[in-house]
């Protein structure tokens, strides 16, 4: 039986480790636990099969330059004059081209699609804690624009079916009371679900321990390299072989892959959630995406949270009170809801932001040993199914 190493158990690693132990490998996950969860814990809990095109695109880039050093601003980029950043950055400017967008929007959908299909399956099949809504998700906007926005999103997306229908504020209130007075109007996506992710990477990982998968809490130091071959993980302890070794560290990824010659277009882009670990009293019935904010409240049987933003600091994990604050306020000036008297966790984390608007899938360029799986950016927890399974096929071919 072929032995392989599983570097990262985020929700990238745990499907990677599922799809590989049935396909009858042995595997061994090792994560090094941080005290703040990754970004597959921190993340809102979307699955959505409606964002098949990436964000590249000129406006994001333009808005992205255009807030810089705005404290509580969505997307923030910090100036800096690290050469990865930049090169990543013309990167992404370069992949904003029609075709770029296009080759990225096919790769996403194949993955989306098949991700949604393996949801299915693994709610059905597997007893789990962790339920799933497919409910659909709720856009609103308190400006005109922010409903002109929608209605060009539709049209740039060539799926009917995954447009987000365009609503007045009456049909917005109708399907959640909750949303408040200054809400014009807004969309609903009815493809789109919701989980909750630490509740799912909660239960996949003791789905995957009675599967055989081992499991090791360290920090992966260095990858050790022999005639183009991964030969040892070396951690603190000791040091791990395997026949072969996948790489889903998140945006760490990056520094071990460097470790052998690989470069990986992928850089940290953190964002903050504030998390209630108990349900409000009142609060939505599905998720509430506050469009001009970027800001999404998700509602669960046993919580609430509200996340996003997105910043480029390098790997910072620093919390940003003025960001922070700026979850709660949209939440509270979006819905009919007071966060004063409730105590809410505040978090951040790294979305693994590849320049090309797709995820990296691919055997290593430079091991021949190595398969890489990251760079997903906001969409890790829709497409970790496909890219577990994908994963396995590499690996078993
Ligand atoms: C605020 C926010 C909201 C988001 N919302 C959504 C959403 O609604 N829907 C969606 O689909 N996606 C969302 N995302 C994106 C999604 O969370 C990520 O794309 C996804 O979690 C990436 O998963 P991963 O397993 O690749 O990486 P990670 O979650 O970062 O996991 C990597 C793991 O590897 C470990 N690791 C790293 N380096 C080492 C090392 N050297 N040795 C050992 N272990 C190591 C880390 O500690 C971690 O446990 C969101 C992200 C953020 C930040």
């Amino acid at each position: 039986m072929k032995t392989i190493t599983v570097i990262g158990g985020g929700i990238v690693g745990q499907f990677t480790a599922y799809y590989l132990s049935q396909a009858g490998f042995q595997v061994t996950v090792i994560d090094d636990l941080p005290a703040m969860p990754p970004a597959s814990a921190g993340n809102c809990g979307l699955v959505r099969p409606s964002r098949v095109n990436p964000i590249n695109s000129w406006h994001t880039l333009f808005q992205g330059l255009r807030w810089m050093g705005k404290k509580d601003a969505p997307l923030s980029i910090k100036p800096q004059l690290d050469y990865q950043f930049v090169k990543w950055f013309v990167a992404f400017a370069w992949h904003c081209r029609r075709s770029s967008v296009a080759q990225a929007a096919v790769a996403r959908q194949q993955l989306l699609d098949k991700s949604w299909a393996l949801y299915e399956d693994f709610f059905s099949k597997e007893s789990v804690q962790s339920t799933w809504g497919k409910k659909g998700l709720l856009y609103t906007c308190i400006t005109q624009d922010g409903v002109d926005y929608l209605r060009h999103d539709n049209e740039a997306l060539p799926f009917p079916e995954r447009h987000s229908r365009i609503l007045s504020a009456q049909e917005v209130r109708e399907i959640e009371p909750l949303v408040s007075e200054q809400v014009v109007g807004g969309g609903y996506c009815e493809v789109d679900g919701w989980l909750n992710p630490t509740d799912l990477l909660h239960d996949i990982r003791q789905i995957n321990e009675r599967q055989g998968v081992r499991f090791m809490n360290a920090q992966v130091d260095q990858l050790i390299s022999k005639n183009r071959k991964v030969v040892a993980a070396r951690c603190p302890n000791n040091e791990v072989s395997s026949e072969h070794f996948v790489l889903c560290a998140g945006a760490k990824s990056v520094p071990l892959a460097r470790q052998v010659g690989e470069y990986l277009p992928v850089q940290p882009a953190k964002g903050y959630n504030l998390t209630c670990s108990t349900p409000l009293a009142q609060q939505p019935n599905l998720p509430v995406y506050m469009l001009e904010k970027k800001v999404v409240a998700t509602p669960w049987s046993n919580g609430f949270r509200i996340g996003s933003t997105m910043e480029f600091s390098g790997y910072d994990l620093s919390l940003n009170p003025d960001r922070l604050n700026a979850l709660k306020q949209a939440a509270e000036s979006y819905m009919d809801i007071s966060l004063d008297q409730v105590r809410m966790e505040p978090w951040a984390g790294w979305r693994p932001m590849a320049s090309g608007g797709a995820p990296i899938i691919r055997p290593s360029r430079k091991m021949k040993n190595l398969t890489i799986a990251t760079g997903h950016g906001m969409l890790g927890l829709s497409m970790a199914p496909a890219t577990g399974l994908m994963v396995q096929e590499i690996i078993a071919k």
